[in-house]
């Protein structure tokens, strides 16, 4: 618990929000600007900035918690689609620093895009020299 972050403040109950999911380790919340219909963040009780701060034993029940709500958006919904996300760091749009990922039931006619549509910056280099970047980065840790 990070006593000056708000989405530890909503998991603890000190701020309200419309709780769709709860079990011991996460919640999930409609995003109070939403995006879309039943638009819901599901976060880690546990306080992390990014996936990456999250201890291993966190990992699974958020993914599961993000399995049960997914479910739940799409047949209450009838949605015929999900929209699954996390922005990570300020430069993908993070702007609540404790890591939730985004739900945002999709349909055919909502004039949305898919998570291709949020950049395009590809690569000068061929794929083989940017996994061969990645692989010599990996084997050197
Ligand atoms: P981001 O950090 O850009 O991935 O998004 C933060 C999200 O949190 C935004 O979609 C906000 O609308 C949402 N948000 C901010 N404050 C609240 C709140 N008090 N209750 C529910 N959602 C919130
Ligand atoms: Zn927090």
């Amino acid at each position: 618990m990070n006593r000056d972050c708000l989405f530890c403040k909503i998991a603890d109950k000190k701020i309200p929000a419309e709780v769709v999911y709860e079990d011991g380790r996460t919640v999930a919340f409609l995003d109070i600007n939403p995006r879309a219909p039943a638009h819901t963040v599901v976060i880690p009780k546990y306080h992390s900035e990014t996936i990456a701060d999250l201890p291993d034993a966190e990992v699974c029940p958020l993914f599961l918690a993000i399995k049960k709500v997914a479910d739940l958006l799409v047949k209450s919904l009838k949605a015929e689609g999900l929209t699954i996300g996390i922005n990570q760091g300020r430069a993908s749009g993070q702007v609540v620093d404790h890591l939730h990922v985004h739900l945002l039931p999709r349909f055919k006619s909502d004039g949305g895009s898919s998570v291709h549509g949020v950049v395009h910056n590809p690569p000068e280099e061929s794929l083989q020299e940017v996994a061969r970047k990645l692989r010599e980065y990996k084997d050197k840790k």
